[in-house]
C-alpha cells in the first residue's frame, strides 16, 4: 500500500477551540508530508467546522457514526447521504463503544456498511475480540465472524476500497496495546481471509490497528508489514502525540 492511513477519533471530545487550534497546528506541522493520509473524525456537531478548517490541506473528514436509514422519522440520526453532502469521506462503524454502549449488533453494522458503500463513502469497519475471546485464543474466529456477517449477504467485492480497523476490545482506552507481532498475525489473517473470498482484491483493503496507540508504541506497530495505519483515540487529542504518530507512519511506510 502506497500510503499509510492515520485516523484520529475524537469520540465525545472537542470544542470549537480545539477545532481551530488543533487543525491549525496539524496543518502547519504536516507540511511536506506526502505518504500518509490523515483523517479527523470529530463529533458530528463539529464536522462542518473541521471541514472548513481543513479545506486547504490534504487532511480528510471522517464521521464516527451513520444511521441505517436513508431518511424519515428517525429523530437525532444522520444519514450517509447527509455525511457525503457535507464532505465526509470515511465513516467509523462497528466501534466497540457503539456495539457495547448502544447495543449495535453485527446485523446493524452490516446495514450501516451497506448504506455507506451505496453512497460511495468509505466504511472504517472496526472488528476485534473481547478479552475473554482473546484469553480463549478465539481472536481470528471473532474477526472472521464479524467479516462474514457482511460478506455472506453483500458479497466479497464490497470489501474493495474499505478500511478494516482491527481493534481488540481489551486494548481500547485501557493503555494495554496489543503486541506488534500479535497484531501482525491477526492482520495477515484478515488480509488472507478476505483474499481467499475475493481473489486478488485484498490489497485494496487497508487494515489499521487501534487500541491504546501512542507516540511511544506507534513505530513498532507500523514496522509490521500488514499494519497499514492506525486508528487513534485518546492520543489524537494531544497535538504533539498525534503529529508524532503521523510522522512515524509517513516515515515507516515510505521505507516499506
Ligand atoms: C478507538 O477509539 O478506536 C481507540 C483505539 O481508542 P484509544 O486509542 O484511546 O484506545
Amino acid at each position: 500500500m502506497a500510503h499509510a492511513l492515520v485516523i484520529g477519533n475524537w469520540k465525545l471530545n472537542g470544542s470549537l477551540h480545539l477545532v481551530s487550534t488543533m487543525l491549525f497546528d496539524l496543518q502547519y506541522a504536516l507540511r511536506g508530508i506526502q505518504n500518509c493520509k490523515v483523517v479527523i473524525a470529530p463529533p458530528v456537531i463539529y464536522l462542518g467546522n473541521v471541514k472548513q478548517a481543513i479545506c486547504d490541506s490534504f487532511i480528510e473528514l471522517g464521521a464516527q457514526n451513520v444511521d441505517i436509514h436513508a431518511s424519515g422519522a428517525f429523530t437525532g440520526e444522520i444519514s450517509s447521504a447527509m455525511l457525503k453532502d457535507i464532505g465526509v469521506k470515511y465513516v467509523i462503524i462497528g466501534h466497540s463503544e457503539r456495539r457495547i454502549l448502544h447495543s449495535e449488533t453485527d446485523q446493524v453494522i452490516a446495514r450501516k456498511f451497506y448504506m455507506l458503500k451505496k453512497e460511495g463513502l468509505i466504511p472504517v469497519l472496526c472488528i476485534g475480540e473481547t478479552e475473554a475471546e482473546y484469553q480463549e485464543g478465539k481472536t481470528k474466529e471473532a474477526c472472521a465472524r464479524q467479516i462474514d456477517v457482511i460478506m455472506h449477504v453483500q458479497g466479497s467485492e464490497v470489501f474493495n476500497d474499505v478500511v478494516v480497523a482491527y481493534e481488540p476490545i481489551w486494548a481500547i482506552g485501557t493503555g494495554k496495546s496489543a503486541h506488534p507481532e500479535q497484531v501482525q498475525e491477526v492482520h495477515s489473517f484478515i488480509r488472507t481471509y478476505i483474499t481467499q473470498k475475493n481473489a486478488n482484491k485484498a490489497s485494496l483493503v487497508t487494515i489499521q490497528y487501534g487500541g491504546s496507540v501512542t507516540s511511544k508504541n506507534a513505530e513498532a506497530l507500523l514496522a509490521q508489514p500488514d499494519i497499514d495505519g492506525l486508528l487513534v483515540g485518546s492520543a489524537c487529542l494531544n497535538i504533539e502525540s498525534f503529529i508524532e504518530i503521523i510522522r512515524l507512519a509517513a516515515k515507516q511506510k515510505q521505507v516499506a
